[in-house]
């Protein structure tokens, strides 16, 4: 409740029950919350100005007070298909992040990143490359897909599925995440269905306990990328503080508690990690828990040294699986001409590529 005063604080930093705080401070009746969080999260105002049915003197005071949304949009980019379209933000602090909006048949997904840069830094992933800075804060993360709600809202369509794949480690930013996970759910507000909305971990096993115990039953995503110690030490760093065994042991847990399928994300590396060996070890590894696998083609970044499995490769793979009884599929590679891989846009303006984006159709 610290943030209450301060002028620069986000309002979106509040729960609900905080603004209600808030606004027994002022001396607000009580239905001001509710109408105020409505404005927020169900008409999605740009500005504290357009709340109308607040008394003049509370928009001013809340205007003084707070910052409705922390996000600047400071480039964009869609892809060829217009099916996916990336925005890079500017936070109050100078640092940016990363969102993209997919559409797919009806469903949109926004995935939103959790920290600026990652602490796990995986070789393969230009976020991990760009090294760590800090943690969003829960209305950094919020403001997210509430930012592609309102593009929607202009089309008359809403948005149907959250995921926090982008930049960070979720599950690192344990409190705010969840923040955010509640906030998004609420349904006085934007009303997301906790199985519409899925966090990735590289594996951050207390992490994932903790959310085997939340009675929210949101979606787990496990980027698993080996099966065995010594190839994933090397590819996800965090293996060698968490290895393959308590990482699989906290995977059952975790189903046993929920009752939910994980997905298992697996990134086929040319000549890395995509051998039919490794496929029959991934097989062994995941005998019995329930899951699926996905697989995805990598995405290359610059600077790095992976590259993508052939097709013929990626299909082999696949088969190994699914003769050993594991659902697998392969994501399709969207995007790719907007480097719509984690962290690939904000790594090209760091490089200061020719300072802006090629074209897009739009
Ligand atoms: N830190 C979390 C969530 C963000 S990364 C995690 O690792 O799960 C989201 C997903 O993108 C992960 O599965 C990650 O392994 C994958 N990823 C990162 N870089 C990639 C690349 N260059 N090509 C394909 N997938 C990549
Ligand atoms: Fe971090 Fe995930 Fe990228 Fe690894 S893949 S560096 S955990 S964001």
């Amino acid at each position: 409740m610290s943030v209450l005063s301060t002028p620069s604080a986000n309002i979106m930093d509040l729960t609900f029950l905080e603004l209600q705080a808030q606004l027994a401070v002022w001396k607000e009746p009580r239905f001001r919350a509710q109408q105020l969080w409505k404005w927020i999260y169900v008409h999605l105002a740009a500005d504290f100005e357009q709340m109308s049915n607040l008394p003049r003197a509370l928009r001013d005071r809340l205007a003084r007070h707070y910052r409705l949304d922390p996000l600047v949009p400071v480039d964009e980019a869609i892809s060829e298909d217009l099916l996916t379209h990336k925005v890079l933000f500017r936070l109050p602090d100078g640092q940016s992040v990363e969102s993209v909006m997919m559409e797919y048949d009806r469903r949109r997904t926004v995935c939103v990143s959790s920290q600026v840069g990652c602490p796990v830094g995986c070789g393969f992933c230009a976020t991990g490359q760009s090294g760590y800075v800090r943690d969003l804060g829960a209305a950094e993360i919020i403001a997210q897909p509430l930012h592609f709600a309102r593009e929607l809202k202009h089309r008359d369509e809403v948005l149907t599925n959250i995921v926090v794949m982008g930049m960070g480690e979720p599950l690192m930013n344990y409190e705010a995440v969840w923040q955010a996970v509640e906030t998004w759910n609420d349904h006085r507000g934007l009303n997301v269905g906790a199985r519409k909305i899925t966090l990735s971990t590289a594996g951050y096993v207390p992490g994932i306990r903790r959310l085997s115990a939340e009675e929210l039953q949101v979606g787990l995503a496990v980027s698993l990328h080996a099966a065995e110690d010594g190839l994933r030490n090397q590819l996800v760093p965090l293996n060698r503080a968490y290895p393959l065994s308590e990482l699989l042991t906290a995977c059952r847990e975790y189903t046993t508690l929920t009752g939910r399928r994980i997905t298992i994300e697996y990134a086929l590396i040319d000549g890395v990690n995509d051998s039919v060996a490794e496929a029959l070890r991934l097989a062994d590894l995941l005998r019995g828990l329930l899951c699926h696998v996905n697989l995805i083609p990598l995405n290359p970044t610059t600077g790095g040294s992976y590259r993508p499995s052939p097709r013929a490769r990626v299909h082999a793979f696949q088969q190994a699986l699914m003769e050993r009884h594991i659902e697998t599929t392969v994501r399709l590679r969207r995007g790719i001409d907007i480097q719509a891989g984690c962290g690939q846009l904000r790594q090209r303006h760091q490089e200061g590529q020719d300072g802006h984006l090629p074209p897009t159709s739009a």
